[in-house]
């Protein structure tokens, strides 16, 4: 099966706008914000009288094939802080159960930071926060995304997104969504060995997890810690090194999703062209 390229477009005004954002890009994998990433209480996307994405790309003839969804910058499940842990729980057991009902097939999460309370500590309550999401949808599959490990952020090293699935119930639903920049800005630098920091996910996690990619270049050097994505090829990493990665065995089947900035408005339709070269289905 070819893979999928496309990027995160805006889903405001609702399900229809958000597909045709994608078909201008050309993309046939979008990923959006099923409810706004910077607050608690927003609503969710405006379905405009489709049952969900299906529906919305019949009707338009889309190019778009999968829809996934990024869960709220607010969530952090691996907060010690009780009060900030159940919100962020009922808004990933939401999101997950809304996505399932829209006809998204899988949402990806920020794990969050434990503040300083330890890994180890707050593991269980990650574990059950998951549990207790992925019970609210029978489809949707929670892909954890690796963080660029700044403060006491979890997840920016393989062994810790291993530990976090070991402890899963339906651990088959759970996937990664591997993001380049982070990765680079996590301190592991692939640019002369793509090979060796791909191998290290073939190692530390299950066969088939890498289910998909965040595909960006790095505004920051590696060890920076720095969340910040630059347009392919303009950044620190560089198109050969990001190419060569992303075609290694363990991600070469993972769909590809820009999170560029573009020239202020997100991936544009060079950008997923230039990504869909890279991963040889142009
Ligand atoms: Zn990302």
């Amino acid at each position: 099966m070819t893979r999928l390229v496309g990027g995160h477009v805006s889903a405001a005004g609702g399900i229809r706008h958000a597909v045709e954002r994608g078909d201008a890009i050309g993309a046939s994998v979008i990923q959006i914000f099923s409810n706004s990433p910077r607050s608690w209480k927003a609503a969710p996307i405006s379905q405009e009288g489709f049952a969900g994405f299906g529906d919305a790309m019949d009707a338009t003839g889309s190019g778009v094939r999968r829809v996934v969804s990024h869960v709220s910058y607010l969530v952090n499940i691996a907060s010690p802080d009780r009060e900030l842990y159940e919100r962020s729980v009922r808004v990933l057991r939401e999101t997950l159960a809304f996505c399932g009902s829209i006809g998204v097939s899988a949402a990806v999460l920020h794990v969050g930071s434990h503040r300083g309370a330890g890994f180890g500590t707050r593991l269980g309550a990650i574990s059950d926060a998951i549990n207790s999401a992925l019970a609210e949808s029978r489809s949707v599959k929670l892909l954890l995304e690796n963080s660029a490990g700044a403060g006491d952020s979890v997840g920016s090293s393989f062994a810790e997104l291993a530990t976090i699935i070991g402890k899963v119930d339906e651990a088959h639903r759970m996937g990664l969504c591997l993001d380049t920049q982070h990765l680079f800005a996590a301190g592991c630098d692939y640019r002369d060995e793509p090979a060796a920091a791909a191998a290290r996910i073939a190692d530390e996690l299950p066969t088939g997890i890498v289910q998909a990619i965040h595909l960006n270049d790095s505004k920051v050097q590696p060890g920076s810690h720095l969340d910040r994505h630059e347009n392919l090829g303009a950044g620190s990493i560089g198109i050969e090194a990001l190419a060569a990665l992303i075609c290694e065995e363990p991600l070469a089947k993972a769909d590809v999703i820009l999170e560029t900035p573009g020239d202020g408005n997100g991936p544009r339709r060079e950008d997923v062209d230039l990504a869909r070269r890279m991963v040889g289905s142009a």
